[in-house]
């Protein structure tokens, strides 16, 4: 079996969820299971409604659902005809039933905890896996709709709750194999789980390439495909350089390492499930099916070039922690890691000296709290708008001279950060947010002009 995985683009209306499908019936043989996305910026809208309601504004939160309503109903109503879309309303109709009451009663008490949030985030993927199992059926495929709560089972972090992977590869053979076996093109929602007691979660932002890639391991796939709105994972964002090119082939070091610095083609734990089970993960583009797009193994062949890709992840803040002389000794970054911890605050780079610590983290609401902690340990200072800025390939464990090379292109700017990461593969410096883009062009001229045709497409 293989998993096909449809990403919020590939699924954002008629004509898309009608591409998508086409593409599935083109795998049948291979046994696909469908994982897809909630609609293009749905889950935006989401939690939208939901802080609209949080913070009292009923009106508002209610109006952006029956946006919502209109938009889902349009698109079934496409997709389905008259006669099958009159028996579907019904139960598309009692989502939304469930939504409105949901947000008045988040907007009675005033209040919007991790629970309910996940609550009504997780409506984008209920809604648009009902919505794509039917139209797949009025299309001709023979698929069948599985509750995703039912069976990635999930801890209770909420907004980022992490797989429990045995009951949920359980709960998988359980209700997907029969499907498969039974000939059916099982469908699921991405991004969504439950806890054993049935609590609604979610994974995280982007992470329905993580569900994908949960399924697959769980299943044994023969291999895992994240279908998106680009050709595949490229030299950098094609936003940011419109002459980014395709990597044909990548390792799952590479490709983790790229994900985790920012390039959000692919959602930083998508590698992990399919590591641990070998499963090599494809990167294709649902606009444009013919094309290869890029294919993630665990030995990728020898490059000529020095890089694979360029990432970058903006809204960064530096945290530096200095200590009194001599102080830096036992203890004290076990100190500073368990102030990172309590505040459940994920660190990404970290460079240290005799007297200080600095270390980077997603900026966040919880950074002053978590300052006024470190306080007690030693004197903080927070700066905000930075920007991580890193080169990744595996060329960087043997090459020498690399880092000069691309210091050197930067001469002009100002530096605030270097690691040259634990993994080996990665090169990756902190700069400020604005000059980010700026650095990330000039760096993707010099390294990527002259480009392996092995590799890069
Ligand atoms: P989906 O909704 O299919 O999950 P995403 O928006 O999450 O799609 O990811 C695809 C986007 O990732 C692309 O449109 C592109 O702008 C961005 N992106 C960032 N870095 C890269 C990269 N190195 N290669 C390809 N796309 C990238
Ligand atoms: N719909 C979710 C999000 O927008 C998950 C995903 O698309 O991968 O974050
Ligand atoms: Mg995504």
């Amino acid at each position: 079996m293989i998993v096909m995985k449809f990403g919020g683009t590939s699924v954002q209306d008629a004509k898309a969820i009608e591409r998508a499908a086409t593409i599935v019936k083109g795998r049948a043989a291979l046994k696909p299971v469908v994982v897809v996305s909630a609609m293009a910026k749905v889950t935006d809208q989401l939690l939208a409604m939901a802080r609209a309601a949080g913070n009292g504004d009923r009106k508002n939160a209610l109006k952006l659902c029956r946006a919502l309503q209109e938009r889902h109903y349009n698109t079934a109503g496409e997709l389905l005809g008259t006669a099958l879309f009159t028996q579907f309303h019904s139960d598309l109709g009692l989502d939304f039933e469930t939504l409105d009451e949901l947000l008045r009663g988040i907007a009675a008490v005033g209040e919007l905890t991790p629970r309910t949030t996940d609550y009504v985030s997780a409506f984008g993927e209920v809604l648009s896996s009902k919505i794509v199992t039917a139209a797949f059926s009025a299309l001709g495929i023979d698929s069948a709709l599985v509750d995703s709560r039912e069976c990635i089972v999930t801890d209770i972090a909420h907004t980022r709750a992490a797989p429990l992977l045995e009951e949920t590869n359980e709960r998988l053979r359980k209700t997907v194999q029969p499907l498969l076996e039974s000939g059916k093109v099982p469908v699921m929602g991405g991004f969504i789980g439950s806890t054993k007691a049935g609590i609604t979660t979610t994974i995280g932002r982007g992470g329905s390439d993580y569900s994908a890639a949960i399924v697959g391991a769980g299943l044994g796939a023969e291999k895992i495909e994240i279908w998106t709105d680009v050709d595949g994972m490229m030299t950098t964002d094609p936003n940011i350089c419109s002459d980014a090119r395709r990597i044909k082939v990548i390792s799952f070091d590479e490709a983790a390492e790229l994900a985790y610095f920012g390039a959000k083609v692919l959602h930083p734990a998508t590698v992990l499930p399919a590591v641990q089970k070998n499963i090599p993960v494809y990167v294709l583009n649902s606009r444009n099916p013919p094309c290869e797009g890029t294919r993630i193994i665990a030995r990728a062949p020898r490059c000529r070039n020095f890089f694979k890709a360029i990432a970058v992840k903006k809204r960064i803040t530096i945290v530096d922690v200095a200590a009194p002389r001599m102080q830096l000794a036992h203890g004290f970054l076990r100190g500073i890691f368990e102030a990172f911890d309590r505040h459940r605050v994920a660190v990404d780079v970290v460079s240290t000296s005799e007297v200080s610590v600095s270390l980077t983290v997603e900026s966040n609401d919880s950074i002053p709290a978590l300052a006024a902690d470190l306080a007690k340990l030693a004197d903080v200072k927070y700066e905000g708008r930075k920007a991580i800025v890193c080169l990744v390939g595996e060329n960087l464990r043997e090459t020498p001279g690399i880092a000069a090379r691309v210091f050197g292109e930067l001469s002009d700017v100002k530096i605030r950060m270097i690691s040259q990461g634990a993994s080996e593969i990665n090169l990756t410096f902190v700069v400020e947010e604005d000059a980010a883009l700026d650095v990330v062009r000039r760096l993707h001229k010099t390294f990527f002009s002259d480009l392996d045709v092995e590799v890069f497409a």
